[in-house]
C-alpha cells in the first residue's frame, strides 16, 4: 500500500548546533507529523545525573547512574500555548534546564554508556510507534531507525555552528561566551563521532546537506525536491 504523509518516519542525524532541530520541527509541522528530539533525552539523563550528584568533578558514576535509570521518565510534550516542544523529566517541565552549558560538557560523556543508549533507544522506538515521526540525533538512521524512509544527514562549518548556537542562547537570555560554545562543539563532534557505541555517522543510505550558507526556506525547498523524487505525488 502506497505511504501517506503522515505515516513517514524520517531520521535527521548530524554533528551538534546544525540545526537539526529546527529543520525537523519544521518539517514536521509540514507533514504534520510528530516531532521527536533524541537529543534531550540524553540531556535529561545528564540532567538527572546532576540534579541526583552523580556527576562530581567531570566524573561520572556509571554504576549509580544505570542502577537509578528506571527512576527517569521522559516526555516530549507540545506546548500549544508556546507553541513548542517541550522536554519533562518526572513531571516537571526541564526545557531550559537541558540547554545549559554545563548539560553540553557533560551530555557527550553520559551518552556513552551503554546502558543509557540501550534506554533511550527502546523509548525513542516507543515514541514512535504505529506513526509518523521526525527524529534528530546522532544514530536515527543507523541505528534507532534502519529502514526510515528518509535519512538525511545534516552539516555545517563548525564555525558557523557555534555562531548559530551563540546567537539562540542569546536570544533566549542565557549565558553565553563565543569561544566555550565553539570548544564545547568541537569537544562532543569528537566524542560524537568516536565513541563505541553508535557513533555519529552518515548511514550508507542517508543524503547530505551542508546547510552552511543556506537559509531556513532553501532547507525546505531542498527537502520537498527530496521528497517529491522520492515519492512523487503523497496524499
Ligand atoms: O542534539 P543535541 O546536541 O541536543 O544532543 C546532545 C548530545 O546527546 C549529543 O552531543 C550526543 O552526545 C547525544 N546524542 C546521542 N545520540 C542521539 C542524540 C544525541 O548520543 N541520538
Amino acid at each position: 500500500m502506497k505511504k501517506s504523509k503522515q505515516d513517514l518516519v524520517i531520521a535527521i542525524d548530524g554533528h551538534s548546533s546544525g540545526g537539526k532541530s529546527t529543520y525537523a520541527k519544521t518539517i514536521a509541522k509540514e507533514l504534520g507529523i510528530t516531532y521527536v528530539d533524541s537529543g534531550a533525552m540524553y540531556r535529561a539523563v545528564t540532567l538527572f545525573a546532576m540534579e541526583n550528584n552523580l556527576i562530581r568533578e567531570s566524573i561520572i558514576d556509571e554504576k549509580e547512574l544505570v542502577r537509578q535509570l528506571d527512576r527517569i521518565s521522559i516526555e516530549i510534550v507540545f506546548n500549544p500555548e508556546g507553541a513548542r516542544y517541550e522536554t519533562w523529566m518526572n513531571g516537571k517541565n526541564i526545557e531550559d534546564d537541558i540547554r545549559t552549558v554545563a548539560v553540553s560538557s557533560h551530555v557527550s560523556h553520559v551518552s556513552k554508556i551503554r546502558e543509557v543508549r540501550e534506554t533511550l533507544v527502546d523509548l525513542q522506538r516507543e515514541m514512535a510507534r504505529d506513526k509518523g515521526v521526525v527524529m534528530d540525533g546522532r544514530d536515527i538512521g543507523t541505528v534507532v531507525f534502519p529502514d526510515a524512509d528518509i535519512k538525511i544527514y545534516l552539516t555545517a562549518k563548525p564555525e558557523i555552528r557555534a555562531q548559530r548556537r551563540y546567537d539562540e542562547l542569546k536570544e533566549k537570555g542565557m549565558e553565553a561566551s563565543y569561544n566555550e560554545i565553539h570548544e564545547n562543539i568541537m569537544d562532543r563532534d569528537h566524542q560524537d563521532s568516536t565513541r563505541d557505541i553508535s557513533p555519529l555517522k552518515k548511514a550508507e543510505d542517508a543524503v547530505e546537506l551542508d546547510n552552511s550558507s543556506m537559509t531556513p526556506e532553501e532547507q525546505m525547498v531542498w527537502f520537498k525536491d527530496l521528497m517529491e523524487k522520492k515519492f512523487g505525488e503523497l496524499k
